[in-house]
């Protein structure tokens, strides 16, 4: 009996027991599967030495980060960082007795007369302005001409107040909005397919990626996200990435297409995959990728294809009818891009660059009504009532959808084709003067639109500097990185200083390489960036110094 007793309880103590080994190990062997399976999947997507030179730039960095909290290190990286902070302020906040600050509403009424003077008085606190209307800023003013700007302020004053979440109260917006989609998607090509508009191009990539990320929960049963991006792709794919919790692979380009290598992008597909992103055209060199290839992939695997015409917007679907999709002289070819190409889901077109419209407006596009439906928010159950809204924003400005819709009734296709012309002619002027005239120089990949990249074949010259003397020419150009180049994004301005640019581009490469300072702006950005060892650190302070310093008063 009592050994029974004795055995019973052996027994029933040692159920529970063997039930929590049995779980810890069971847990055990599912957290290592699923790591391998990860880790198997990172490498897959990134290759074995990108993913060795991670782990070897993140542990690099720690050490960094902890050297530099060494007291003799730190008083020394306060000085400068508080200096350049410094400096990016004096660059940006207007000082001095003259200047007037307004911090705190004014107690009465000011007239329109005293608002216009103050505004006056504003433009002229900052002397070193860039003077946007002389054609010397790249990108930034896409400007189509004062009869534009007229008809963009009427159609602004007309509907100041409308507020597109309220279509009932204002029908004529509504209607408007609608109809610019309608146009955007006949101009590529898919009179059928469904699109929304959004506060810029940023705004449609985010809604992209909220939307393929809800279609992959919904469709695929996808929890862990991932999408594939080109190095040149936007960094509004890294930032939507970000907010919305999506793990991202960056994959390289190839060094003379400037195309993303197809092949790895196959390979960096898995069962997490939501989407892939190809530009017509990138923002840094101008260059579009192999969207028919990507195309075959994304139908292959059954993923979103995200096409970035933000900055190809109004030039890049103008190209075919223009005659000049098949390039001149064996250069600037274009590669099929639109929903004509098989795969492609979704387009983002941004109407507030080459389109003309005024700033806060762009379209994103999708293959079919179906896809959209995952960009929406839906609170039904909201005290407030049942919420409803197509995309980040909630009220949003009907003046602008105004302003958009007028602008593109005044262009019209003939005048979106001119402008087409003119613009892309003045960027291959400017690639074939660099070409025949400019040695030291070479074109960055094979450009088929409106931005021309160039970097240095020549040792003696450094392009960043090069790009400093431009500025001191009051060029406003932007540099990159990897490979080191300096970009031009041609405008409507652009096209009367195509002559200035290639005479003041010949100088400057005169200038940088018989007397390199190593000293300008660029030089000292870049450098802050890559080329010291503590850089990388300091860059992301530096950045956020920049972005404090817009809310100076
Ligand atoms: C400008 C641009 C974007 C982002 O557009 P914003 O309107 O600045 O938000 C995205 N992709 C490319 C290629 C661009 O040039």
């Amino acid at each position: 009996m009592a050994t029974n007793i004795v055995g019973r309880d052996n027994l029933a103590f040692l159920i529970p027991r063997l039930n929590l080994d049995l779980a810890k190990t069971l847990l055990f062997y599912y957290v290592l599967a699923t790591w391998t399976i990860k880790a198997k999947r990172h490498l897959a997507a990134r290759g074995l030495v990108t993913s060795f030179k991670e782990v070897y730039a993140s542990i690099a960095k720690r050490v960094v980060q902890l050297a530099l909290k060494l007291p003799s290190a730190k008083k020394s990286v306060d000085e400068q960082m508080s200096k350049a902070k410094l400096d990016i302020e004096d660059k940006l906040v207007p000082k001095g007795p003259n200047v007037v600050r307004h911090l705190a509403l004014p107690e009465e009424s000011r007239s329109l007369e005293w608002i216009l003077a103050e505004m006056d008085k504003m433009d002229k606190e900052f002397e070193h302005a860039s003077d946007w209307k002389g054609g010397k800023v790249s990108g930034a003013v896409y400007h189509g001409g004062d009869d534009l700007e007229k008809i963009i302020v009427a159609a602004y004053e007309r509907y100041c107040v409308s507020n597109p979440l309220h279509p009932e109260v204002f029908p004529t917006v509504r209607k408007m909005e609608a109809e610019i989609v309608a146009m955007t998607l006949k101009m590529y090509n898919h009179p059928d397919g469904a699109g929304a508009m959004t506060s810029g191009g940023t705004e449609s990539i985010i809604m992209a990626i909220k939307t393929y990320r809800d279609w992959a929960r919904a469709v695929k049963n996808i929890t862990e996200p991932e999408m594939i991006i080109p190095t040149t792709a936007h960094a509004a794919f890294d930032k939507g990435a970000s907010y919305l919790g999506i793990k991202v692979h960056t994959l390289p380009v190839d060094s003379y297409t400037r195309r993303v290598d197809v092949k790895r992008v196959r390979r960096a597909i898995n069962s997490n995959t939501i989407m892939i992103v190809g530009s017509a055209i990138n923002f840094p060199d101008g260059n579009q990728d192999d969207i028919p290839a990507l195309g075959q992939l994304a139908s292959k695997y059954n993923v979103g294809l995200h096409v970035d015409c933000c900055l190809g917007s109004f030039i890049v679907p103008f190209l075919e009818p223009a005659g000049l999709a098949d390039g001149q002289k064996g250069h600037y070819k274009l590669l099929p891009f639109d929903f004509r190409v098989k795969g492609v889901t979704s387009i983002s077109c941004d109407t507030h660059k080459y389109g003309f419209a005024p700033k806060g407006t762009s379209v994103i596009m999708y293959r079919d009504a179906e896809l959209r439906k995952y960009q929406y928010y839906l609170h039904p159950t909201w005290s407030g009532g049942v919420y409803a809204s197509p995309s980040i924003s909630g009220s949003r400005p009907g003046a602008l959808l105004a302003g958009t819709w007028a602008v593109m009734q005044h262009m019209g296709s003939k005048g979106y084709l001119e402008s087409c012309r003119n613009i892309v002619g003045s960027a291959r002027q400017i690639a074939e003067g660099i070409r025949s005239s400019i040695p030291e120089l070479h074109i960055v990949g094979d450009p088929p639109a409106s931005v021309i990249a160039f970097g240095s074949s020549h040792p003696d010259v450094d392009i960043m500097e090069v790009g400093d003397v431009m500025s001191k020419r009051g060029w406003h150009l932007n540099a990159l990185l990897d490979p080191k180049a300096v970009h031009i994004a041609c405008t409507t301005l652009t096209v009367q200083a195509v002559d200035q640019f290639l005479a003041d581009l010949k100088d400057a490469v005169r200038e940088a390489k018989i007397a390199p300072s190593g000293k300008g702006t660029m030089v000292a950005l870049y450098g802050l960036g890559r080329s010291s060892v503590v850089g990388p650190a300091f860059v992301g302070e530096l950045a956020t110094a920049f972005l404090d310093a817009l809310y100076k008063a």
